[in-house]
């Protein structure tokens, strides 16, 4: 029996973090992992979240019961609230929101509800090409077909707006469309509003349905509100939707698996009874597959989102974190011009979000890792998080020591 079952491939970001561990080098440097790092090199619990633990801890020492099935309603609210920026009351009818592992847990729990309820032929999912490394596997475990849609032009280092705009039209009508709302992840290339105005309205034309992956609200622009224009304008737009939305990197909860799945329908008046039915199938199945999301998480985010005090300090914290990001990707792009690396190193400045899409090829990439001990994805990307004030100019160095290699 053991022989039937054949080895899967490693995780290529849990495989290099191993490899990172067991490297012995005292330069090494990690730009693999997502996750926020100070500029002393070491994982960051945001100043509002500790004063969120410390304010549960009394309550955790009493109660540490069952959640709902839905999860934890004032977090819920809350999240929803910082999404949607409208009042519970007014998208009470057409919108339902349910507590989840995460986002990978959101975005798996409206991917296996569309791969049950969805008409065969089932529709297919489109991705931004290139996307997040896990969202084809997600997708293609809950049963359904993945396709990609043009977003990245390695020419221009920009956004294919046409070329986007061209697939998603040439998609067969009712198609998934998923779109990150903020802070591309691997790109860190964004639509302008005014060209998410326009995919709303090719969405739209299309009668496609879009699923909202919202990993990085706070990190794009550090304004929670405008990070979040396109879910608003297609909320305003009357465009059904599922949203997944983490708190995994803006309130650093990573290893918290908190987040949400939002869902929203269509205006009219059949959308409040189309809430509830798709509410309790989510019910049915977030019950089968982890009977109810997890508690603590779920109650630090509450603190911060519903408390007047910690959400403004929160915009502090969110402030640190792409500020100091930011400073990095100044200094790396500085560096390199100065060390006249060849190539142009502007997008490293101009991308935002956590990553920096650098352009590096695999094998570039490779004897960063052999030679140097600097660790990113084959892809070329650079978790800027990663880079601190120490090790940024060995870095640029590094790079620069490559390139053309
Ligand atoms: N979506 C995108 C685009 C991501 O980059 C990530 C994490 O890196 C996630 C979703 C899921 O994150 P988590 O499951 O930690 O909330």
């Amino acid at each position: 029996r053991e022989s039937l079952v054949p080895f899967a491939p490693a995780d290529l970001h849990y495989g290099l973090r191993s490899e990172f561990m067991a490297d012995k080098c005292l330069e090494k440097v990690n730009l693999v992992i997502g996750a926020y790092r100070d500029d002393r090199g070491q994982p960051w619990v945001l100043p509002t979240v500790a004063q969120a633990i410390q304010l549960y801890h009394d309550d955790a020492l009493q109660n540490q019961e069952y959640l709902p099935i839905a999860g934890e309603q004032s977090f819920c609210k809350a999240a929803a609230h910082l999404l949607l920026g409208c009042e519970d009351s007014d998208m009470q009818n057409r919108k339902f929101s349910f507590q989840t592992i995460s986002g990978t847990g959101a975005v798996h729990l409206g991917a296996v509800f569309l791969s049950k309820f969805l008409a065969v032929p089932k529709p297919l999912v489109y991705l931004s090409d290139p996307t997040w490394d896990n969202h084809v596997p997600v997708f293609t475990h809950a049963g359904l077909s993945v396709k990609h849609y043009q977003y990245y032009s390695t020419e221009t280092r920009l956004l294919n707006f046409e070329g986007m705009i061209q697939d998603l039209q040439d998609a067969p009508r009712g198609s998934i469309i998923v779109l990150q709302a903020s802070a591309h992840n691997p790109t860190g290339v964004d639509p302008s509003q005014s060209q998410w105005e326009q995919i709303a309205e090719t969405m739209k034309s299309s009668g496609h349905f879009a699923f909202f992956d919202c990993a990085y609200q706070g990190f794009a622009t550090g304004d929670l509100m405008q990070d979040s224009f396109a879910v608003r304008h297609f909320f305003q737009q009357g465009i059904e939707m599922f949203i997944a939305q983490s708190f995994s990197k803006n309130l650093g909860l990573y290893g918290q698996r908190t987040g949400c799945l939002h869902y929203v329908a269509n205006p009219g008046s059949e959308a409040s009874s189309t809430v509830q039915r798709v509410a309790s199938q989510l019910s049915s199945l977030q019950r089968s597959e982890i009977s109810t999301p997890p508690l603590y998480g779920a109650k630090i985010a509450s603190l911060v989102l519903n408390d007047k005090t910690l959400s403004k300090d929160w915009l502090g914290d969110l402030a640190t974190m792409s500020e100091r990001i930011a400073k990095m990707r100044a200094e790396l792009q500085g560096r390199l011009e100065e060390l006249g690396t060849p190539g142009n190193w502007r997008h490293i400045t101009t991308q935002i979000g956590m990553f920096a899409y650098t352009g590096l090829n695999e094998s570039e990439v490779e004897l960063l890792r052999t030679k140097w001990h600097v660790y990113m994805l084959p892809s070329g990307r650079m978790s800027v998080a990663g880079l601190n004030s120490r090790n940024v100019s060995y870095v640029a160095d590094a790079i620069h020591d490559v390139v053309g290699k």
